[in-house]
């Protein structure tokens, strides 16, 4: 038997920030495994998993692009929550004789916790526009749905939004927009919404290093919404530096990746990651 470990993988690979925050977290325990990065391209996941399924040292492992939906293609079992979210970021192996291995969802509640204490403040009404299809937005949707929030799709292929929503048993199909004829929804915008507490999530890559910007009029916007960009290359987006500007509360891609990373740390090492070091960590992702 070697190091016992577990990895993240995707493809492109090289990027992941999931190795600095498993390790640190790992090093902060003094526990003895570790965690790698491995490139598995496009159809190679089904070969890759067999081969981990008999790997004794392998703890799981987390998932990205692009297998984060194909992965339940190739795993033995997963719940409900993860079949309404359609897509998995963290596999784990149970039974050491049959050696199932499980999908995971730890995207949603990662998105989720740092929003948490906002959302425990009062509110008269509230109201989500979330904007992107692909595994990130239905995370987020399946929270804020959760969490008591209408949710506005707004999406480039609005079929993919309508199917989006179908899955996570949200029916009302006014409420999708094309994200090319974007504008503030009527609902959000300031003037009847006094004690509001909307929030607007950019969960597509407009904004990220070598793509565009999104590009939105957020002068319209209630001042109680706040803004939330899953981007986190760069941290600052142009999307929340407008928002800070506007005086608008907002929320980072980076505290969703430590958040659903921390949740993923439990099910591999089955151990809670010690979140007491967050100001450490976030410094040593910001560099
Ligand atoms: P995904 O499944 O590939 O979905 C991407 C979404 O973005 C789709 O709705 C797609 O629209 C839209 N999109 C892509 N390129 C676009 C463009 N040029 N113009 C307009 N829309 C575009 O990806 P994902 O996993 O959901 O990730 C989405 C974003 O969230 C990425 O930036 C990722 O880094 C970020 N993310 C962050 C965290 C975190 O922890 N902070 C976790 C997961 C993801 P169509 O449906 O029209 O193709």
């Amino acid at each position: 038997m070697g190091r016992p470990y577990a990895e993240v993988i995707g493809d492109p690979i090289d990027h992941s920030k999931s190795p600095l925050i498993h390790n640190f977290w790992l090093a902060k325990l003094g526990l003895p495994y570790e965690f790698r990065r491995t490139r598995v391209r496009r159809g190679q996941l089904g070969a890759f998993l067999q081969h981990r399924r008999a790997d004794t040292d392998w703890c799981g492992c987390s998932v990205t692009l692009p297998h984060k939906a194909d992965a339940l293609g190739h795993v033995d079992e997963y719940s409900r929550l993860v079949a309404k979210i359609g897509a998995a970021n963290c596999l784990t192996r149970i039974g050491t004789t049959d050696r199932k291995i499980v999908a995971h969802n730890t995207d949603w509640s990662g998105f989720l916790e740092p929003l948490e204490p906002w959302f425990k403040e009062e509110a008269t009404y509230r109201l989500a526009t979330v904007i992107g299809a692909g595994g990130a937005a239905a995370a987020a949707s399946y929270a804020l749905d959760r969490s008591g929030f209408p949710v506005i799709s707004v999406n480039r292929d609005l079929g993919k939004a309508f199917a989006m929503r179908r899955r996570l048993d949200l029916f009302d199909d006014d409420l999708v927009m094309d994200l090319g004829s974007l504008e503030i929804p009527a609902e959000t915008r300031a003037g009847s919404r006094d004690g509001a507490q909307d929030l607007l999530v950019n969960a597509t890559p407009l904004g990220m290093a070598g793509f565009p910007p999104l590009r939105l009029d957020l002068s319209r916007l209630s001042p109680g919404t706040a803004v939330c960009d899953l981007v986190y290359h760069p941290i600052e987006t142009d999307l929340l530096r407008q928002a800070r500007h506007r005086g608008l509360r907002v929320f980072d891609g980076l505290g969703m990746l430590i958040g659903q990373a921390a949740a993923a740390f439990a099910l591999f090492f089955v151990e809670s990651a010690p979140r007491e070091h967050d100001a450490e960590l976030r410094e040593l992702l910001t560099r």
